[in-house]
């Protein structure tokens, strides 16, 4: 990309009222993003020629509908335009009418999917996040050496080696499903010029996914502010004034654009910082008795199970998105449901044993 001009989100919809609606969505949230469009029509010729075309120069974001037979040429489906992403290393996002049950093997690492079913600026955001996130990828991964295994880059991104270590089992699981990336990324090398910009989309293509698709989504070293929640065992509405306790320990980098982010090692830094004679043995139970100790009794959180009473936590549940304690009554620890590194996640006892029959555990 020229360091001239402007990054490009390209939007893909063969509906036009549809698209004009989000480019203009999209277009007031973002300064620093280009929007280009295309609708799909019949009349188009070979759709891949066209693709080509429009994903060409700065195109850095690619969405598009799954759906694009009402008005798009004969054989043109989002699957397609999905294919010619990864084949460029573009990251791309879907929309699609089906609820997602949001189980990691049920879709790739490798693409984003929206509802069209959420609110049209909440797309809107998600689109710019998501587009920002990768943008800010590259940008960092250019303003220095990307050298190291794929946890020591992503850890560089952040500027904290020092979480390498937590952040390397969130890859382990890349290499059998995708090892064309792998080959990729291998086969090229920093001889070059075209070489060094090739590697530098494949880094780019293959951190961002993680990061954004495993590592915030499936929280250990990175907690959102629901998550920080879950792990002190507090409720959501109290998270103002749980979240101002750990400022120090906020995470600012690609995708925290639109929440809250914390680095957990900081946070439990800070706990330790302020825990006097608390002892810190009980994960379920240290984080709420430190937080209390600072801004007094909270309220129970919504988890109204016998014996935790809305009190425990230390946990949250990416299937449920509630806070969840390690009794085994509670919650299941991690089945194949939930990547290697994403030690603040287990799984909702219900939620596992009503899906378990269904999903294999
Ligand atoms: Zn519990």
């Amino acid at each position: 990309m020229s360091p001239q001009s402007k990054p490009v989100i390209l939007i893909i919809d063969d509906e036009p009222d549809r698209l004009a609606a989000l480019e203009r969505d999209v277009r007031a949230l973002t300064s620093t993003l280009e929007v280009r469009t295309w609708a799909p029509e019949k009349s188009d010729g070979d759709p891949g020629a066209t693709f080509a075309v429009k994903a060409s120069g700065d195109v850095g974001f690619v969405v598009t509908d799954h759906d694009l037979t009402k008005n798009g040429p004969p054989g043109l489906l989002g699957t397609s335009i999905a294919t010619w992403c990864l084949d460029r290393y573009l990251p791309m996002c879907y929309f699609t009418r089906r609820v997602e049950v949001r189980l990691p093997r049920e879709r790739s690492i490798f693409e984003f999917r929206i509802s069209f079913d959420a609110d049209e600026r909440e797309r809107a955001r998600e689109i710019v996040r998501l587009a920002h996130g990768f943008q800010d990828v590259r940008e960092r991964l250019a303003s220095g050496p990307a050298e190291g295994s794929m946890s020591d880059q992503l850890a560089g991104i952040f500027g904290r080696p020092i979480l390498s270590n937590d952040l390397a089992p969130y890859f382990s699981g890349i290499g059998l499903a995708h090892s064309q990336i792998l080959q990729d990324l291998a086969s090229t090398d920093f001889a070059g010029e075209a070489n060094t910009s090739a590697r530098a989309s494949i880094q780019a293509f293959v951190l961002g996914h993680i990061l954004a698709n495993a590592v915030l989504e499936f929280p250990g070293p990175i907690l959102n502010t629901a998550q920080l929640n879950a792990y002190c065992g507090t409720d959501s509405k109290e998270y103002h004034r749980v979240s101002i306790l750990f400022e120090k320990a906020a995470y600012v980098g690609p995708f925290s654009q639109f929440d809250g982010y914390f680095y957990r090692d900081r946070v439990d830094a800070v706990l330790d910082a302020m825990s006097g004679e608390i002892e810190g043995d009980d994960p379920d139970t240290y984080g709420r008795l430190v937080v209390e100790g600072q801004v007094g009794t909270l309220p129970p959180h919504e988890c109204e199970r016998i014996d935790c009473h809305g009190t425990r936590g230390g946990f949250w549940c990416p299937f449920t998105g509630r806070t969840v304690c390690g009794r085994q009554d509670c919650s299941v620890a991690s089945t194949s449901w939930i990547p290697r590194g994403a030690v603040v996640c287990r799984v909702e006892r219900d939620y596992f044993d009503e899906h378990a029959p269904l999903l294999g555990s």
